[in-house]
């Protein structure tokens, strides 16, 4: 067993972890980064890595996946971050955190927490026949990491977030425009998306293709309620999608599904009701003091501590006031805690 020292560990190497990493080593912060999971790049790789990132100013037609491969190509000793991690806490003292890793003891004088989602599980909705799909991953889904799966084929989406909402654009990009069904827009009073409108009358008009063509549906977008919870600038790219709220889905059977409404047939079926999260590392560490909120950390937000004392917090599992589960906020924390650090080594 080996005991090695280093100033900073962190936990997880999504984009908070990777863009915390990458910052530090900037300023020549001895640095290690822990991974439990075979890759980096957390969520953007695990589920949306051909999917575009969205809502980073400058960062234009990049998908989740260069995005993470451009943080990782900057890091400078990509050695310090390491996969297949099965870290624990073994003890803080004299101010000092002791990680147990495999065969080695890692002590740090700061620790930061970038586990985001940790190791998560989607949430299975309690519908009559879904149990039997769980595993026909043809069929049913959870979230999308390869898009070119539903070139050509009709997807319902279920769910009404940004998740759901970016899956649909997407998809409804490549899928196919040959469809023989009308397209619709159940209940859209209350979705101001003027493009679509725009669409509908122009089709109308004379010397236009029919609708048949023009419209493709074969993207279902399916919400329970009466408004999409997305950031609305998006509503006007669902122009190639039947959105369809106010629909509850009360079974599931192969292609098809069936709404308190109608029934659609499709070739797969894709739940975005979110995730649960599963996090042992987190509970080892409350043990020590570490107060956490249903699995989230308060922090201080001028600092980015947490109720330990040099043990920091970044990205999704961090939880303070107006915080936002994005890109852009891992960025402005990850920079935070690096300035918080550099000013307590004096190096501000
Ligand atoms: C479908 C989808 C689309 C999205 N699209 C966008 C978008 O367009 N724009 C945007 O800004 N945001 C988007 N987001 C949100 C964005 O991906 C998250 O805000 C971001 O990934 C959070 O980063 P993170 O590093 O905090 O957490 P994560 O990405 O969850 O990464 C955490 C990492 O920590 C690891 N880990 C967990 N526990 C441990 C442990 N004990 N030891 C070691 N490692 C551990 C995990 O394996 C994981 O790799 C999207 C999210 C989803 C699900």
């Amino acid at each position: 067993m080996n005991n090695i020292e280093c100033k900073v560990c962190i936990i997880g190497a999504g984009p908070a972890g990777l863009l915390t990493y990458d910052y530090l080593a900037q300023y020549n912060i001895p640095t290690v980064v822990f991974e439990s999971s075979c890759s980096y790049g957390g969520q953007c790789t695990a589920f949306y890595r051909n999917k575009q990132i969205n809502g980073i100013p400058g960062l234009y037609n990049t998908s989740a996946g260069e995005f993470i491969q451009n943080i990782y190509n900057q890091c400078i000793n990509k050695n310090n971050i390491i996969l297949n991690a099965n870290t624990d806490v073994i003890n803080i003292k004299n101010n000092l955190f002791y990680l147990k890793n495999d065969d080695d003891i890692y002590i740090c004088k700061y620790l930061i927490l970038a586990t985001g989602a940790s190791s998560m599980k989607p949430i299975i909705p309690n519908i009559k026949g879904i149990e039997k799909f769980i595993n026909d991953e043809d069929f049913l889904q959870f979230y999308c990491s390869n898009f070119e799966q539903y070139r050509n084929k009709k997807v319902v989406i279920a769910g009404g977030g940004d998740s759901a909402v970016d899956y649909a654009i997407e998809i409804s990009n490549i899928s196919n425009v040959n469809t023989n069904t009308k397209s619709s827009i159940t209940e859209n009073k209350i979705l101001d998306i003027s493009s679509i409108a725009t669409v509908y009358n122009n089709v109308t008009s004379s010397n236009q293709p029919s609708l048949q063509s023009v419209i493709p549906n074969n993207v279902v977008l399916l919400h329970r309620r009466d408004k999409l919870k997305c950031n609305q600038n998006k509503l006007k790219l669902l122009n190639k999608v039947d959105v369809k709220l106010n629909q509850n889905i009360l079974e599931i059977r192969k292609n098809l599904v069936i709404t308190d409404k109608e029934e659609i047939h499709t070739n797969n079926v894709i739940f975005c009701y979110g995730f649960t999260y599963n996090n042992n590392f987190l509970q080892q560490l409350s043990k020590f003091g570490l107060l956490l909120d249903n699995n989230l950390i308060n922090i201080d937000l001028n600092s980015m501590e947490t109720s330990l004392k040099h043990c920091y917090a970044v990205g999704d599992v961090v939880k303070y006031p107006l915080k936002k589960k994005n890109i852009i906020s891992c960025c402005f924390e990850a920079a935070r805690v690096v300035n918080t650090i550099l000013n307590k080594e004096s190096l501000f």
